[in-house]
């Protein structure tokens, strides 16, 4: 039976409420009346629920996929402005005891090198990724409770932290790592999380427990009831994600928001973020091996479909996905992306030994100035900020500020600011001169006069070696 608010996997993640909302979006997808009226509802930016936007999901007719394109970019305009939050993912190990069908890292794998950084290996990769200019982490690790425990997560997150070099530091750690009890949750929120990361990989059971046929891993109701657990344990920014290309997309996003509207309904607070990862080629792993893989055009319909469906919550592209794919998704209502990722243990200290234990290919090899660079051309501003969980606003407070309208004079002057600490330590001559410009035009644009003119010195200090700034 289908609950909303219940705790039980298969009750908030119910088989039956997906298959009977994928039963009424295949009847209602020409049903113009109601497409129009649901359109109509979603211009109110207030969101859809699973079966109002699988309905738009399911829709092909042209002009309304159009007119779904254009309430995205709005939506995005209104909320996110054209700030884009930069980070990148840094793998601690890649020892995994999970038999993960589609991921190198399985247990079974004998051809992938073993690797798991040392505190000192740690401190090097942190130090590699400052001097690219990252301030902000998503650390990834396969789960392997004598390799990986708790223990070592909270001791790399520690280091992380501590590393100061030269202007650099990473000021906000999100992790990714498997599912876990409430004490460890409670652990990583006390070492200084930011956002807890977990993808569901796929919402259908059946697809689950195949796909995941050893380890851990296998417990369909551990790994979805994970983020009461998380938020339990005092996490209240959690990132969800569904792996698109394990199963049917339409299943997932129903699932994806069924799940939003769970943590919403239980916590009063929806996810924080949303990544939306497709399958890779990896090593032992042939992306052709999973048939359900979505082409680029239903990529970006998915994109601009959660961005309409839940507006207040962030989504995040990683370089999985090629320039190309990511430039037609950003003003679709991506709102973070990751640059100059390595998806290898150890490979920002040593890229040149990437191929040997990388997690999948990545798609986007640009430097982080070619992306930040290439952001801005796009009219992007590239965001360095980590202030709202350094200043308490996660969870509902975040939420707050979102619906608050003070965005504009909270946001916009933190990205400035940050990006222009990033000018000043990190930038290619060229990327800096583009980067002031863009920074004198939309200093203008924060409506507060007072805020306008602290942002406006705090830029000064910036110039003159200050660091830190938010608002
Ligand atoms: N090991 C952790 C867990 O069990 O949840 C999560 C960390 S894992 C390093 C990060 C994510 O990479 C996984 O959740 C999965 O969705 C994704 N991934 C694994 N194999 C992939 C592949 N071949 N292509 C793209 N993404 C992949």
């Amino acid at each position: 039976m289908y609950r909303v608010d219940s705790l039980k996997a298969e009750e908030f993640i119910c088989h039956e409420e997906i298959e009977a909302t994928l039963q009424y979006a295949e009847e209602n997808k020409n049903n113009i009346e109601l497409i129009d009226s649901l359109l109509k509802k979603a211009r109110e930016k207030k969101g859809l629920t699973h079966r109002e936007a699988s309905v738009l999901l399911a829709c092909e007719i042209p002009e309304k996929i159009q007119e779904l394109f254009t309430l995205a970019k709005e939506i995005k305009e209104e909320f996110y402005g054209n700030r884009i939050v930069m980070f990148a993912p840094l793998y601690l190990s890649n020892y995994c005891v999970n038999g993960c069908v589609y991921c190198p890292y399985h247990l079974k794998n004998k051809h992938i090198a073993r690797k798991k950084l040392t505190q000192e290996e740690v401190k090097k990769e942190v130090i590699a990724l400052q001097d690219m200019g990252h301030k902000r982490l998503a650390i990834e690790a396969g789960e392997d409770p004598v390799n990986n425990p708790i223990e070592y997560i909270l001791e790399c997150i520690k280091t992380i932290y501590s590393i100061k070099h030269k202007n650099g530091a990473i000021r906000r750690v999100n992790v990714n790592i498997a599912a876990t009890t409430v004490e460890n949750y409670r652990k990583l929120k006390e070492a200084g999380i930011g956002t807890y990361i977990l993808f569901q990989e796929t919402y259908h059971k059946e697809s689950y427990e195949a796909l995941h046929p050893t380890g851990p891993k296998h417990d369909y109701a551990y790994h979805t009831e994970a983020m009461d657990r998380a938020m339990e344990g005092g996490i209240d920014d959690v990132g969800l994600g569904v792996l698109f290309g394990l199963e049917g997309y339409k299943y997932e996003f129903a699932g994806l928001l069924m799940h939003a509207e769970h943590l919403e309904a239980v916590h009063g607070v929806g996810p924080h973020t949303i990544s939306v990862p497709r399958i890779k080629h990896a090593d032992d792993i042939d992306p052709g091996a999973f048939d359900n893989s979505i082409s680029d055009d239903i990529f970006a319909k998915l994109c601009a479909l959660i961005r309409v469906a839940v507006p207040y919550t962030g989504m995040i592209i990683s370089t999985r996905e090629s320039k190309e794919v990511r430039e037609k998704v950003l003003p679709l209502g991506v709102s973070q992306i990751s640059g100059a990722s390595r998806t290898s243990v150890g490979g920002y200290d040593h890229p040149e030994r990437e191929k040997e234990t990388e997690q999948f290919d990545v798609s986007d090899q640009r430097t982080l100035d070619e992306v930040v660079n290439w952001l801005m051309k796009l009219g992007y501003i590239p965001s360095f900020c980590t202030a709202c969980y350094r200043e308490g606003r996660t969870g509902d407070r975040f939420m707050t500020l979102l619906k608050s309208g003070q965005i504009q004079n909270c946001c916009h002057p933190n990205a400035l600011m940050t990006l222009k600490e990033y000018l000043e330590d990190y930038a290619s001559e060229e990327t800096r001169k583009l980067g002031l410009k863009l920074i004198e035009e939309e200093l203008k644009k924060i409506p507060s006069e007072k805020v306008r003119e602290v942002a406006t010195q705090h830029i000064y200090e910036i110039q003159e070696g200050k660091r830190d700034f938010r608002f």
